[in-house]
């Protein structure tokens, strides 16, 4: 059996920097980066890709939702991918999605050209990650994942009105075909799935580290909520016979927050949000007889995202009865936490430490492909810092010494989990 290939060196790490600096250039104006899926930048990001592997003897395939997966055949069929994507927002940064690529072409790199690897090894490059011009995110991955209704996409179109089915035959793709990329995800003997993104957050920034541990990505529930009791004259209503529905809304969002305080533990945040305030009549001389105001709760561990949500369903009775109100909950929306693999933390925590002498874990409060992932393999992602936490925007950076560290310290995540796979 082939040994894996050295410990990652900084030449590695330079050479991922420098092919994400030429793709940039290629790929944005002044405003920043312009690979909207399905459109021309994006294809000529992915023209340029194919140009690289071509570099290594290596090309894409795609899969029926336009997925393009690299392989690389190992001694075994059991199989370890890294995926993240190509495309952008428009006006988006160097790096969103992109790292995560370019770092797994050098890993493809490091494993080419020699003999076998002792595990096969694959790159994926998912389509429509965004989701930027028709709304839909992780297009490519959850029709892998078949967790995508084809009936709720196929009304959506772009800005300019162009309908989603015929945008993608531009590029290839059948939209009632699309599924079928889940039969070619079930047929690899898939034992890992590594993803490496940006945090776009400021957590690792505030800690001055360069790499993080990805504990998984959150779970949400959305609710709308709505106070009803009297609207009155603002001078003539003494306070002890008012039906405020404004002040029982606005004490069940501080309550949120301090829910949320009580669960959030060292690496283990959790989050909620009213974003949203609506009162009635809204003018100055009346008390609010009606107040609508929106829950927005996050967290990676299901139980607790239930009990918050259970604890903040009680403070608004609570808070309505004191302010002599009735109050409803309304659902609008849930995604289920997706926390990801032990075994795979662990390599990642490893290859963390090993590299920068410290491995913070934090959860990720955006949705990744690898989330998609995790219903169907062993899943783990790792973060790299992000300056002023910003993302989605051309000032997106990450300083290169600290992007340098958590380069090597994926690429050693990989050698990490080609040998645990390899003996498992
Ligand atoms: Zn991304």
């Amino acid at each position: 059996m082939t040994p894996p290939p050295n410990a990652p060196t900084n030449d590695s790490a330079e050479r991922v920097i420098a092919d994400l600096r030429e793709l940039a250039a290629l790929t944005s104006t002044p405003a920043g980066a312009q690979r909207l899926a399905w459109g021309p930048v994006w294809r000529t990001a992915r023209d340029w890709f194919r140009k690289k592997l071509s570099e290594i003897k290596l090309a894409p395939v795609a899969d029926a939702a336009g997925n393009n997966w690299i392989t690389i055949p190992g001694a075994s069929d059991k199989t370890v991918i890294l995926g993240s994507h190509l495309d952008s927002v428009p006006n988006g940064g160097w790096l969103d999605g992109t790292l995560g690529i370019v770092t797994a072409l050098e890993a493809l790199r490091r494993y080419s050209g020699g003999s076998k690897p002792p595990v096969t090894l694959k790159l994926v490059d998912w389509a429509d990650e965004e989701g930027a011009r028709f709304g839909r995110s992780l297009l490519g991955s959850s029709a892998a994942a078949a967790s995508l209704k084809l009936d709720e996409i196929r009304p959506l179109t772009d800005a300019q009105g162009g309908r989603i089915e015929d945008i993608l035959r531009e590029n290839g793709v059948e939209l009632n075909s699309m599924l079928d990329a889940h039969q070619s995800l079930k047929s690899i003997n898939a034992k890992a799935y590594l993803e490496f993104h940006i945090e776009q957050g400021g957590v690792l920034e505030s800690m001055n580290k360069s790499a993080g541990v990805v504990l998984g990505t959150f779970g949400l529930q959305r609710y709308m909520v709505r106070f009803v009791g009297q609207a009155a004259h603002a001078g003539a209503t003494p306070i002890a016979m008012r039906k405020d529905a404004f002040l029982a809304a606005a004490s069940t969002a501080l309550e949120c927050r301090e829910i949320a305080r009580r669960y959030s533990k060292p690496g283990a945040g959790v989050v909620c949000t009213t974003g949203v305030v609506k009162v009635e009549p809204g003018i100055v001389t009346a008390v609010p007889g009606v107040a609508e105001i929106s829950i927005d709760q996050r967290a990676l561990d299901a139980k607790i995202l239930a009990s918050m949500v259970h604890e903040a369903q009680g403070a608004s009775r609570r808070f309505a009865e004191e302010n002599n109100v009735t109050v409803e909950w309304r659902h609008l929306f849930r995604i289920e936490p997706r926390p990801f693999d032990p075994q795979l933390l662990q390599l990642c925590e490893e290859s963390v430490r090993e590299i920068t002498g410290d491995a913070p874990k934090l959860p990720s409060g955006p949705l990744h492909d690898a989330a998609e992932m995790v219903p169907h393999m062993p899943v783990v992602m790792m973060f790299t810092y992000s300056s002023r936490g910003l993302s989605h925007c051309k000032e997106e950076d990450t300083p290169e010494d600290h992007l340098q560290k958590a380069i090597r310290a994926f690429l050693l995540l990989v050698d990490k989990t080609v040998a645990y796979v390899a003996s498992n």
